[in-house]
């Protein structure tokens, strides 16, 4: 079965109400692969702003940095999976590695809020990824498995449907030192051979693998073409205007 090719835009904490607005609305104007899916990921403040700049019939969607994996109740400065679903948010990121360094978010922490959003109906971009001293003593793919299984550990393969899953070399975001085309394809293969052997075919065929780590406007087209790289999840360039060629990048 073919995987439709997906790129996410993860603004991180950038913009403003009037730069989002004019990112959005270059989207609406720029002519976009239809057989791409596009998500947007701005700071949660103007996820309705983007939410309602976006032209419906482009077909890009909204999602959120983050969500919390409680219900509701005392936890300041949280949003919870009910309150993305009330303001029409479809979509989180989980697991950046950003969250999981600079604000200690443990594996099991990024899998319970996983397993929230996808019981609550939004799907989930989730995050993986080695630092530079784990690829350099060889532990790249053991890491990725810890964080999966984590993650494995409270999932049903039914859930593997709101899932799409982001590689991401803690090295190559926002460094400018893009994996090289073997070094992610190499990650993705494991990532895929790891889905088949705990969920089976049917997972491992369908489950969309991007990759993110200073993607852009030139290095895209090639990593496109990988077997295992189904789209890319963009930072920094997805603030500038050659995120409409990456996401066209596998026309
Ligand atoms: C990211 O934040 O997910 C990312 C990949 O950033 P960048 O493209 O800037 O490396």
């Amino acid at each position: 079965m073919a995987r439709k090719f997906f790129v996410g835009g993860n603004f991180k904490m950038n913009g403003t109400k009037e730069s989002i607005k004019s990112i959005i609305e270059n989207l609406n104007k720029a002519s976009l692969d239809p057989n791409v899916e596009v998500v947007i990921a701005p700071p949660a403040l103007y996820l309705q702003l983007a939410r309602d700049t976006v032209d419906k019939a482009s077909g890009v969607e909204v999602a959120a940095q983050n969500v919390y994996h409680k219900p509701n109740g005392a936890y300041t400065g949280e949003i919870s999976v009910a309150q993305l679903k009330d303001s029409d948010i479809h979509w989180t990121i989980l697991g950046h590695s950003e969250r999981r360094t600079l604000l200690g978010e443990t594996d099991e922490l990024v899998a319970s809020k996983t397993k929230a959003a996808v019981e609550g109906g939004v799907s989930v971009i989730w995050c993986c990824g080695e630092s530079l001293e784990e690829r350099e003593a060889g532990n790249t793919v053991a890491v990725v498995e810890r964080q999966l299984a984590a993650l494995a550990a409270k999932l049903s393969a039914a859930d593997w449907k709101k899932i799409v899953i982001a590689y991401e070399p803690i090295w190559a975001i926002g460094t400018g030192k893009v994996a090289t085309v073997q070094q992610a394809q190499e990650v993705h293969e494991a990532i895929r051979k790891w889905l088949r052997t705990q969920f089976g075919d049917a997972v491992a065929d369908e489950t969309r693998i991007l990759y993110g780590g200073s993607v852009n406007g030139k290095n895209c087209k090639d990593l496109a073409k990988e077997k295992d790289i189904d789209g890319f999840l963009v930072g920094g360039a997805s603030l500038k205007p050659e995120f409409v060629d990456i996401i066209n990048s596998n026309q």
